[in-house]
Parts: structure tokens; C-alpha cells; sequence
């Protein structure tokens, strides 16, 4: 099996989808920004692989920058199935409002003036997003293929999964934890609904057999695991 840091330059910074390729599947996990299939189907390509080879796309969470170019991918490539959690299925087929729509709503109102037409443009982009159907849901500690376990990492949002690769001490993270600045840490407060559970999800992390981490948001942690994970849990605990 082979895990890839499939970077991708989006708008402003880099994202970092994951490409597992193994025997008899080819996974893509999280399918980036609206717009962006044929960066996909690019950064695949400088690894051998044609997305008509993709069996399988799992979204961490449906925020927009890891559902943005799903719809796109499933109707070009009706092959792959797609797998999320149990809690997030509603909202990447749209039968219930996105949490992050819900939230930004929330906060409008509170807003200074000046700030509300870029909050309606986020508003938009969010509610532009076409709904996809969910292939397969899954749970905590289920098997995606052989050796491939999700482990259920809410806390950013209620439903987030993260990819678990024990033949590889490698843990996807999608936003349970990103690198940014040199630093590894939780998603930022605005972003993550639950803090307090995200750390759980911290300290869940750091129970497994890991020596690597790969970031959605930044992408291989270069730093010792262990110590990044117990100085996050550190700094919570002393805020
Ligand atoms: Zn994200």
C-alpha cells in the first residue's frame, strides 16, 4: 500500500487530499474546493493513476473545501463510491442544512456592517455546493478496505472521520488536526464547533500506533507525533 500527499494549489494555499493505493483500490480522501476536479485528475496523473482507476472518495467532513468538487468527480467518474460517516451523510446529500452554513447564519447578525457582503458571499459559496448521494456510511473503528480503519475524530464537526493506516503508523487527519505555521494544532476556534471535543479527539489520536501524520491543511507533520500531540493537549488543558 502506498499513502500519497496529493497537494493540490487551490486559491491561497495548498490543500493536501490523500491518494491510498493499494490492491484493488485506489482511495482518494477529501475532494477539495468547488472547481478543482482537473487539479485532482493532474495531481493523480504525476502518480500513475487515472481517476477511471479511483474506487473510492471519503470525505472527513462536508465542509466546502473537502466536498467542493465531489458532485464533479461522481458525475465524471460514476464508478467511485462515496463513503462518509453515519453524521455527515444528511449533509453531503443535503437533507439537512450544512452545520457550517447554520453557523456562519448564526453569527451574521452579530457582525459589523461592513463585514456582512463577504459573509453573504460565504453564504452563497456554502449553499452552492450541489448535493451528492453517500455510497456507504461508515462508523468508528470500521474497515474502508483491508488495513484501512476510520476512526471517529469529531469535534471540528460532530461527524469528522480521520484514516487510519496501521501498517504505516500513518493517521490521515482531514481537519482533526492541521499544520500551520510550523505548528501542529486543532483547526481554529472559529472554524471548530466543538473545542473540547476536538481535544478528545487529540488525546484518541495519541492512543494510537502513529509515527505519522498527514494534514489536510498542511500536510505531513515533519515533527515527532507524540510530542506534538501531548503539547496540543497540554496547551488546552492550561487555557
Ligand atoms: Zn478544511
Amino acid at each position: 500500500m502506498e499513502i500519497i500527499d496529493l497537494e493540490i494549489c487551490a486559491a491561497r494555499k495548498a490543500i493536501h487530499p490523500a491518494l491510498i493505493k493499494g490492491d484493488g483500490f485506489n482511495i482518494l480522501v477529501d475532494a477539495c474546493y468547488p472547481g478543482l476536479l482537473h487539479r485532482i485528475e493532474k495531481a493523480a496523473s504525476l502518480h500513475d493513476l487515472s481517476l477511471s482507476e479511483l474506487t473510492h472518495v471519503v470525505i472527513t467532513h462536508h465542509d466546502f473545501d473537502h466536498i467542493g468538487s465531489l458532485a464533479a468527480l461522481k458525475k465524471q467518474y460514476p464508478q467511485v463510491k462515496v463513503v462518509a460517516s453515519d453524521k455527515d451523510a444528511p449533509y453531503i446529500e443535503k437533507k439537512e442544512k450544512s452545520l457550517r452554513l447554520q453557523q456562519a447564519e448564526s453569527i451574521y447578525p452579530t457582525l459589523p456592517l461592513e463585514e456582512r457582503p463577504q459573509a453573504l458571499r460565504f453564504h452563497h459559496l456554502l449553499e452552492s455546493v450541489e448535493p451528492v448521494n453517500v455510497d456507504r456510511t461508515v462508523s468508528d473503528g470500521e474497515a474502508i478496505v483491508d488495513g484501512v480503519f476510520v476512526i471517529s475524530t469529531p469535534g471540528h464537526m460532530p461527524g469528522h472521520i480521520s484514516l487510519y493506516i496501521p501498517s504505516h503508523k500513518t493517521l490521515i487527519t482531514g481537519d482533526a488536526l492541521v499544520y500551520r505555521y510550523g505548528k501542529l494544532e486543532i483547526a481554529v476556534a472559529e472554524y471548530t464547533l466543538d473545542p473540547p471535543t476536538a481535544i478528545q479527539s487529540v488525546i484518541k489520536i495519541g492512543k494510537l500506533d502513529i509515527e505519522h501524520l498527514l494534514c489536510y491543511h498542511g500536510g505531513y507533520y515533519p515533527g515527532d507525533c507524540k510530542t506534538a500531540l501531548n503539547s496540543i493537549i497540554a496547551d488546552f488543558e492550561d487555557s
